[in-house]
């Protein structure tokens, strides 16, 4: 173990040390044991995690800090947001010499926590753990999962809940947030000072605050690409979860889409459907506009407006490729986007299940019957019959190979996808004390593109993955 703080030391002024408070009775529910050894934190015991993570008892080297931002929320600013429930406990240099922030989500109030108590309830962070481990073993850059405590401190949200705590990870939780912060508080001069951390720590390969915004246009424009590709709704994309190192961050409402739907809002105080999943792509866009905005004082105007510019043709280009990919196309034709057009009018005319669609079209074979498994999706396989008949012929026309496209296939079409009726029955289950489904649906989420018999049932077609309501932000 070699914690350091850097961020509390370096940048005093952009946080506010806070120690942690205790959980009633508070236990380890799950390690992430792979990851905990990969950061060098394997000697750390069990006994330390929960004194660490539940009792208030930060290891030795810690120096707990709660961060100060602001943030765009549903298109308002709010000046002063900052950690409200999670502080930075310190940093740990992983063996390969990268450093981890030790993030620790619910450890109680903060200066920065207005009216809200400082938790986060079981239910929200077994959804922050699954979600945060079943992107990442999706490919997608995101925030990891290292510990899940839960407790029986009662924890007040639509009902009486228990309080639980995740300990995340990711390189740095630096936001969007913070550079508006400091931009819009009177306090422009800081801005060259999280720069110059930014290039420091975690953009050594960049020279310059231009370079930097171009960076993050570009990881956020793959990032949201990949979100597409997937079918994956953040939920919240107010400036204050948009990370600088271009990872999924802050999860709250989020979802899976089930049956196709390009108008997708999983959360249900989102009336508008401002952050809809046909939304994200222009969101982001909005986002990094509000980004370069808190940057123009101390950043080339034309750099900014550069960066910006490149941002709809890397996010198109990278999704055009997942897509391409998703359908086992190795050329590019004229007519293709027609043919995908199609496909996703299809697939939403009939709410057909998007994940199990694309995973079954990979047994689609050169010639010979359509694929039972693939048609049982399809409530009526007529209107699909032209579709059909066209990939067929396109496949054709690559000379593709059935065998080696549906192994390409395979490899970036989940089998086994985090859907919130999976979620929720894991959910359901610890809350009553019993972790058997959370840990059976974590290990099938650790492989979503292996088949795995011994987790069918996580991957087959059931009513209830269609009746998910949209959630609630309560967490
Ligand atoms: P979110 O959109 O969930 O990331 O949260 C927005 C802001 O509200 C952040 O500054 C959070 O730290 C804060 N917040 C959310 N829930 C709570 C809570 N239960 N107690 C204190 N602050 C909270
Ligand atoms: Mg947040």
């Amino acid at each position: 173990m070699k914690l350091i703080n850097s961020f509390a030391t370096e940048l005093p002024w952009a946080c506010e040390p806070v120690a942690p408070q205790p959980l009633a009775n508070a236990r380890l529910l799950h390690l992430n044991r792979p990851l905990l050894g990969e950061l060098g934190l394997g000697e750390v015991s069990d006994e330390q995690w929960l004194a660490c993570c539940g009792q208030a008892r930060p290891l030795p080297g810690m120096q707990p800090v709660a961060q100060v931002y602001a943030g765009h929320q549903f298109g308002g600013y709010s000046p002063r947001l900052g950690d409200g429930r999670a502080l930075l406990l310190a940093e740990q240099q992983a063996p390969d010499g990268q450093r981890w922030d030790l993030h620790l989500k619910g450890a109680g109030k903060t200066p920065f926590s207005r009216f809200g108590d400082g938790r986060a309830v079981l239910r929200s962070s077994i959804r922050e753990y699954l979600a945060s481990e079943a992107l990442h073993a999706l490919g997608i850059p995101t925030t990891r999962a290292l510990v899940l405590v839960g407790s029986d401190e009662p924890v007040y949200r639509e009902t009486v809940e228990t309080g639980a705590t995740v300990l995340r990870t990711a390189p740095s939780h630096l936001r969007f947030g913070q550079f508006e912060y400091f931009a819009w508080s009177g306090q422009g001069e800081k801005i060259p000072l999280l720069i110059d951390y930014l290039l420091r720590h975690h953009f050594p390969e960049l020279e310059s605050g231009a370079e930097l915004f171009a960076e993050v246009v570009r990881r956020t424009a793959r990032l949201i690409a990949k979100w597409q590709a997937v079918g994956f709704t953040h939920g919240v994309m107010n400036t204050d979860n948009m990370s600088i190192l271009g990872l999924t961050l802050d999860y709250g409402p989020y979802g899976f889409i089930d049956g196709y739907e390009a108008d997708f809002v999983c959360n249900h105080t989102d009336s508008g459907g401002r952050y809809a999943l046909s939304q994200q792509p222009a969101v982001g866009y909005w986002n990094l506009q509000k980004l370069a905005q808190a940057l123009a004082d101390h950043v080339d105007g034309e750099a900014l407006a550069a960066a910006l510019g490149q941002y709809e043709h890397q996010l198109m280009l990278h999704y055009s490729e997942l897509m391409r990919a998703r359908l086992g196309l190795e050329t590019w034709e004229d007519e293709d986007p027609a043919l995908f057009r199609q496909m996703f009018q299809q697939l939403a005319a009939d709410k057909i299940d998007y994940h199990l669609f694309l995973r079954r079209l990979a047994l689609v074979e050169a010639s010979g019957p359509w694929p039972a498994s693939l048609l049982t999706l399809l409530p009526d396989a007529t209107p699909w019959q032209g579709w059909l008949d066209a990939y067929r012929a396109r496949l054709a026309r690559e000379g593709s190979e059935d065998a080696t496209r549906k192994a390409r296939m395979d490899a970036v079409n989940p089998k086994y996808v985090l859907r919130n009726a999976l979620a929720q029955g894991v959910i359901e289950a610890a809350e009553r004390g019993d972790m058997a489904p959370f840990e059976r649906l974590y290990a099938a989420l650790q492989h979503p593109y292996d088949e795995q018999p011994e987790f069918e049932e996580l991957a087959t077609p059931h009513p209830d993955w269609y009746l998910g309501e949209a959630l609630s932000c309560s967490s």
